[in-house]
Order: structure tokens, then sequence, then C-alpha cells
């Protein structure tokens, strides 16, 4: 209920903000002439970071989820519904990271009249991996695929051809640019899968919080276990805590993942109930750092999860 309020809120402060700011009420598309740089939004940390690498100067990123947010779950504030009613281009995961399209992202689209072809999920190449509901069945989509590298090279490459597209006077400089991260993210995958295979093999088990690295684990080749499913579910629940403790008896795990943004209280459990040690380093899942934190960009947070992963797995 306190949603859908917030919700009328919105819609009339952007019908507000509209008429305030002496737009003659420009809802149309504004693609932009000669130096301006475009006007990009992005739905959470990772993705705004992507941007700033592939745009560089030629784009201007405003970033709506920030850091210490739920990405799941999340209000616009006033600045972001003007951002995104002047936006050129708007990025956002999809896979239900946003909610769907019954989400604050399309509840926000909406409000703002963004045009459809101004609007693009970076994960239309993915293919979508599900988490088990109550019941056992496989029914959601899992969302974080970008903690898998190979992932982030279809991201990349798809927000690089968008960009290219929609800034013409700057194609080839963006197109330089893309080339080049996506490069990097290329041998980013090469070094998960190296580094990976260096890791003995019963020891290729990643236990975390939430069921976030599925895309990642079955894709080079890791275990995967988890207290729960996703962060909008119940977390910690006693047979959620009580199944991971007998996975971990099962199969001889020696150290837990702690994710920088989940309540630390049930995987301390799982760890008191099993004497299993949680790794000293946080590893990331949901978003990278503030700027000027040790982990503030997406290069920084896949080389930073490789280490921790197969320095951890490795003792
Ligand atoms: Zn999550």
């Amino acid at each position: 209920m306190k949603k859908l309020r917030t919700w009328i809120g919105l819609s009339l402060l952007s019908v507000f903000l509209l008429a305030a700011c002496g737009d003659d009420g420009k809802s149309e598309s504004h693609a932009p002439t000669g130096d301006q740089p475009l006007k990009v939004v992005t739905s959470f940390t990772i993705i705004a970071d992507m941007a700033r690498e592939i745009g560089g100067d030629l784009v201007e990123v405003h970033n709506l989820v920030p850091t210490g947010t739920d990405p799941h779950e999340y209000e616009p504030l006033p600045a972001d519904i003007k951002a995104a009613t002047d936006a050129d281009v708007l990025f956002y995961n999809g896979l239900n990271l946003e909610g769907g399209k019954k989400g604050w992202f399309f509840k926000m689209i909406d409000t703002v009249k963004q045009k459809d072809e101004n609007v693009f999920s970076l994960t239309e190449r993915v293919e979508p991996m599900y988490l088990k509901g109550e019941d056992g069945r496989e029914e959601e989509i899992n969302p974080h695929a970008f903690i898998d590298p190979s992932v982030g090279v279809k991201m990349a490459e798809d927000m690089r051809d968008i960009l290219v597209k929609k800034h013409p006077s700057k194609s080839d400089e963006i197109q330089k640019r893309g080339d080049a991260y996506v490069q990097r993210l290329k041998e980013i995958d090469k070094e998960y899968e190296e580094r990976i295979n260096d890791i003995p093999e019963q020891k290729r088990i990643l236990v975390t919080s939430e069921r976030a690295f599925q895309y990642m684990t079955s894709h080079y080749g890791l275990k995967e276990a988890y207290i729960w499913e996703i962060d909008t579910e119940e977390n910690g629940s006693p047979i959620q805590i009580k199944n991971l403790i007998e996975f971990i008896k099962t199969h001889e795990v020696h150290v837990l993942f702690m994710e920088s943004n989940v309540d630390p209280r049930p995987m301390e459990t799982v760890s008191n109930e099993t004497g299993v040690r949680i790794a000293e380093k946080k590893i990331y899942s949901d978003e990278i750092g503030k700027p000027g934190d040790e982990v503030d960009t997406y290069v920084k947070y896949l080389n930073y999860n490789i280490d921790l992963i197969h320095d951890e797995l490795t003792k």
C-alpha cells in the first residue's frame, strides 16, 4: 500500500517537474547534436560503470540504484525522474533484476513517458537461469548474470553497439573505447577459466548467502551452495540454514563467503554450527563500491572476486 501511494506521488511530481522546467512539454527523443554528451540513465552501479568506461566524456551518466541499496526493489527520487525524462538512452539489466515489467523500473519509464526505442535491456542475448520456488520447482529468473564475466562481455558489446548508433557524430570514438573495454572483459573471462581450473576439484565449492553466483559457478565449473535463493524472499529461515548445514557436512566445505551487502547473521549462524570459517574479505554480488572504494569499477569487481575465490579455495 505504501508503494502505491509513493507512485501516485511520483507521477504527480513528474508532471509538475515537466511543467516547471519549462521544457515546452518535450518528451520526444532528443539525440545530441555535435559535441553535447549523450544523456544516459542506468538502473544500477555495474551498468553505470560500463557506460562510463565505454562512453567516457561522450556520455553523461545518471545512475538510479546507488551502492548500498537493493536493486530488486527501489523507489526513484525526483532527480531520477527528471534524468529519466531527459535521457537519450536508458539501460537496465533485465532478467527481473529491476522487478520485471511490473517492477519499479518500468513503472518509472511509464511515468516519464519514455519511448521504447530509447530503453534497452543488456541481457537480451543471455540464456536465463532459474531459481527454485518454495515447492522446489524452478520458477523465478535469477537476475545475477553479470557476476559471470562471459556475460559481462555480451552486455558490454550490446551497450557499445547501442551507444554507437545513438551518438552518430562520435560513433568512431565510442566504437574504439567499446572494443578496448570488451577486450579487457574477454581477458578476465579467460582468467576466470584458468584460475578456477587451478583449484583442486573437491574444493571447487562456492558457499554464499544469496544464490547470486549461479551463472558464474555453472559457467566455470564450481559447485554452488547458499542460504536463500534471492534477497526478496525470507533471508535465513531455520529450514534454509538447516539445509545449508547439511550440504556443508556432506561436501566437506572448508570456507564460507559473505557478500558485501547482506545481513551477516545467518551466515554467522551457519559458521558457528559447522565450525567452518567465513572468508575474511567480503565477496561482491549486487553492486560495486562507491567511487574511491577498493572495488569501484566492474573490472575491479571481477578481478577482486576471482582473487578472493581462488585464494580461499586453494588454502
Ligand atoms: Zn541480489
